[in-house]
């Protein structure tokens, strides 16, 4: 993570090992990649923006069953100890469904082109490939607050999607998503009261700019705010921002996590 005040939380269920079951191009810079297997059972599934650790395989020699069970400063530095030669690689993603009744999870992709490695991974389609999670929790903090606002880009997109599925029905306030290509919107499942702006951004703008454009053109919010705010480090540090200085929202009532830096 980039920059965040997000708290982590470590689950039991330590490393979940399962299969690549499918993996499909769903739109112009995403791919659904979808695990399962019989040891998903262990998985604590919590909802909203849950989030996990993601073990990639480099080659078929990529070995899941030496890495921590928790990701924190000591099992990082159990990971770097670990031989180059068989360790995965891990990159941070979101649970974007999970199917306990068929043992299945959805992550999103964002394929950003041929630089790093998940990314790429996804874009290969790597159906039968095996991975391992190491869960982390949410960011987002289920509060009472009169007005809730989601702010993120395209890799914030599965977070976003994933707390209004799971927000209370009488929630209200804004979702902003900025994407690449109106293509890339989803069908998202959003209390009544939640207004869901679908964002494009031009291709010689910067990632976060114009959701953050957006953002300060929103009317005043009424009542008290909770809010979360993640993607391009510029985006979740920008809305934390302006929401703290000029909407007087108070620091500890905006999540923020930069997911990826635009270099
Ligand atoms: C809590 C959390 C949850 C996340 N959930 C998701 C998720 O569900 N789906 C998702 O797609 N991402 C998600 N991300 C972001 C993801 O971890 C990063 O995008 C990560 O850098 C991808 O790894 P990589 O190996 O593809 O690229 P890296 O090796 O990390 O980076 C290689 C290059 O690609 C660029 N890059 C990385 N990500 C992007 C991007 N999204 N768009 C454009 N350029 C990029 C970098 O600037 C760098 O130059 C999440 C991040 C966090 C912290």
């Amino acid at each position: 993570m980039v920059s965040s005040n997000i708290a982590v939380t470590h689950a039991d269920s330590g490393v979940v090992t399962a299969d690549v079951l499918e993996a499909v191009q769903i739109s112009p810079h995403f791919v659904r990649v979808t695990i399962g297997g019989e040891r998903l059972r262990e998985w604590r599934h919590v909802g909203f923006d849950q989030w996990f650790r993601l073990a990639v395989p480099t080659s078929g020699d990529t070995r899941f069953d030496n890495l921590a069970g928790t990701f924190d400063m000591a099992g990082y530095l159990k990971y770097l100890m670990l031989p180059r030669s068989t360790r995965p690689v891990i990159r941070n993603y979101t649970v974007r469904e999970f199917r306990p009744e068929l043992l299945e999870m959805d992550i999103d992709f964002v394929v950003h082109g041929d630089d790093g490695v998940a990314g790429p991974w996804a874009a290969g389609l790597p159906i039968g490939q095996e991975v391992a999670l190491i869960d982390q929790g949410c960011g987002f903090r289920r509060v009472e607050a009169d007005t809730t606002l989601l702010i993120g880009d395209e890799s914030a997109l599965p977070a976003v999607g994933g707390i209004l599925r799971d927000l209370p029905r009488d929630a209200s306030g804004h979702a902003l998503i900025e994407v690449a290509d109106l293509g890339d919107r989803q069908e998202v499942t959003a209390p009544e009261g939640m207004s869901v702006h679908w964002i494009v951004r031009r291709p010689d703008v910067a990632v976060g700019a114009t959701a953050l454009e957006h953002l300060r053109e929103l009317p005043p919010f009424s009542g008290s705010v909770n809010a979360f705010a993640a993607g391009e480090s510029k985006l979740a540090t920008g809305a934390r921002r302006h929401l703290v200085n000029e909407r007087s929202v108070p620091k500890a009532n905006v999540a923020f996590c930069g997911y990826w830096r635009a270099h």
